[in-house]
């Protein structure tokens, strides 16, 4: 699982490192979309382990579910 640090984020065009905020602050790409998903990928982390720690299998394979169609593609070719 995609381990997110915690309100930090790397740019998607420059790779700066940076707080999760709208624009980037070297490159100043729109990053509101970006945001958007890693808050939502966060909380549904949160909620498979709430389901897991309450023993809801179904909500959990079900967050799951939409954990593994929201998870950002990590092995993207930005060689060429
Ligand atoms: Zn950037």
């Amino acid at each position: 699982m995609l381990q997110l640090h915690k309100h930090e984020l790397s740019c998607p065009v420059c790779r700066a490192r940076q707080p999760w905020q709208a624009t980037c602050r070297r490159c100043e790409a729109d990053l509101q979309l970006y945001v958007k998903a890693l808050r939502s990928l966060h909380s549904a982390q949160r909620q498979v382990a709430a389901a897991h720690n309450s023993g809801d299998e179904a909500k959990c394979q079900a967050t799951e579910r939409y954990l593994t169609w929201l998870q950002p593609q990590t092995d993207l070719d930005t060689s060429t």
